[in-house]
């Protein structure tokens, strides 16, 4: 590495962000220079398809102008203001007002943050709040999943499933979070169970646990539709219609992470729609704006509105808010990103092309290294499995994951290893020549890894 390059630098003062920090340090990071459409180039001049559309949000590839044009006239006309004191501004009312038009029934309102965490830390708040306003101060218990991802503010790494994310942090915080199993039925269905049967067993253990706590002590259940940095898992057959029916009994909130899956990810506008959650707070970010700003949403039910008035009159203010939710640059860009989506029919294009996506990656199912291929829309995940007859994992030491990708990357693809499942979320403009050339490479890679 020659020294005052761009990569020396990187290592002597750039802490990466979920990066294993020592074999940075001895090997440096790839970074990124440039992008057009789903392909980016690094500083190198090495091509990539982007198989993970970044971080599973650049729906709409590494080079729409109309984007960057909408944050070039907002940032003229505008470039800040915020939305405290009763103050704000026509941009954040108009997404608001689009994101209630397009949410799944029964939400009405909305507020805006930066991230997919502080959205879901907004929910977390917003569900302690109501519960304080409606006289219920002991039901503030917490329901995530192992492998879930939330986010990583104190909270939401909390009520993450990821143990890495908690440990040596002394999370999670207080015993508010609590977890249910994972519901990634090919690796943990028992010999001759079916989906219904996996998720019906999923469902009595949430009940079992709500039972365990007390039903009184317990608020909200968070998940994501497809459990995304878990490994882009899809719910088996019938795991929401059994789960559902348990909170309501229990008077439980559902929270609908959908910070991944929002925006078409799934085949339609919400995960919701396509797994029939009906949910009674969403949270969804990243393909908002396509990336292209920092922004994120919580949309909340009328009842946990009415809460927030309640307070304000208790407290004479709602105490809650950042210097930047609602950037008017960032909800420009967002109000320009769903209009791209109605133009260009983008539900309609992930229907169509999801099927050369599932199906071109589900002919590797024959791969000595792959277990299984599930996915939905445009994500899946393939999990990589020693032995298939048996279910036996890869020795972790082998880090058949980490290896894969790499030789992926070698091949010209990113995407993403999680533990031993290879994660797909590529942008959604992608076209089926651009799938058969990710297939393609993917096999290149697999091929490299074996
Ligand atoms: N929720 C889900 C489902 C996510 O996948 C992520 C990030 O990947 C988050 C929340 C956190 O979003 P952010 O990284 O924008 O804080």
């Amino acid at each position: 590495m020659r020294p005052n390059s761009l990569h020396a630098a990187d290592i002597a003062h750039f802490v990466h962000q979920q990066t294993d920090l020592a074999d940075h340090h001895e090997h440096g990071a790839v970074l990124m220079a440039r992008g057009d459409g789903v392909h980016v180039f690094d500083t190198e001049g090495r091509e990539y398809i982007e198989a993970m559309a970044g971080l599973w949000c650049a729906s709409l590839g590494f080079s729409e102008k109309r984007l960057a044009d909408a944050a070039y006239k907002q940032l003229l006309a505008l470039p800040y203001y915020h939305t405290f004191f009763q103050k704000g501004h026509e941009p954040a009312v108009r997404l608001a007002e689009k994101l209630i038009e397009l949410a799944p029934a029964g939400l009405t309102h909305v507020l805006f943050q930066c991230s997919g965490s502080e959205a879901n830390d907004a929910a977390i708040k917003l569900i302690w709040y109501y519960n304080n306003q409606r006289g219920k101060p002991q039901k503030k218990k917490l329901i995530g999943r192992i492998r879930g991802y939330h986010g990583n503010t104190v909270a939401t790494a909390s009520l993450s499933g990821q143990p890495h994310m908690q440990a040596d942090f002394d999370l999670p915080l207080g015993d508010r979070f609590l977890h249910v199993s994972n519901p990634n039925y090919y690796r943990f269905h028992q010999p001759g169970e079916t989906e219904l049967q996996f998720s019906a067993r999923m469902a009595a253990e949430l009940e079992a646990l709500i039972e365990r706590e007390g039903a009184e002590t317990i608020a909200a259940f968070f998940a994501e539709p497809v459990q995304g940095g878990g490994g882009a898992i899809t719910p088996p057959q019938g795991y929401f219609q059994a789960i559902q029916p348990i909170l309501k009994k229990h008077d439980i909130l559902f929270v609908a992470d959908e910070v991944i899956c929002g925006f078409g990810r799934t085949g339609n506008m919400w995960g919701c729609e396509t797994y029939g959650i009906t949910p009674d707070i969403l949270t969804c970010a990243k393909q908002l704006t396509a990336a292209y700003q920092p922004l994120s949403a919580t949309l909340i039910s009328a009842p946990i509105h009415e809460a927030l008035i309640q307070g304000s009159k208790k407290h004479g203010s709602f105490g809650h808010g950042f210097t930047y939710g609602g950037h008017p640059v960032a909800c420009a860009v967002g109000l320009e990103t769903l209009a791209i989506y109605a133009e260009r029919d983008m539900v309609g294009h992930v229907q169509r092309v999801a099927p050369a996506f599932l199906n071109g990656l589900a002919a590797f199912r024959g791969h000595p290294l792959v277990g299984d291929v599930r996915g939905v829309g445009l994500i899946a995940g393939v999990e990589l499995m020693a032995d298939k007859a048996t279910r036996t994992p890869f020795d972790p030491a082998r880090k058949i994951g980490i290896l894969v990708q790499q030789k992926c990357h070698e091949a010209g693809l990113v995407v993403r290893a999680i533990g031993d499942r290879i994660a797909f979320t590529p942008p959604l403009i992608i076209t089926e020549a651009e799938i058969a050339l990710m297939c393609r490479r993917f096999g290149q890679g697999l091929d490299a890894a074996w």
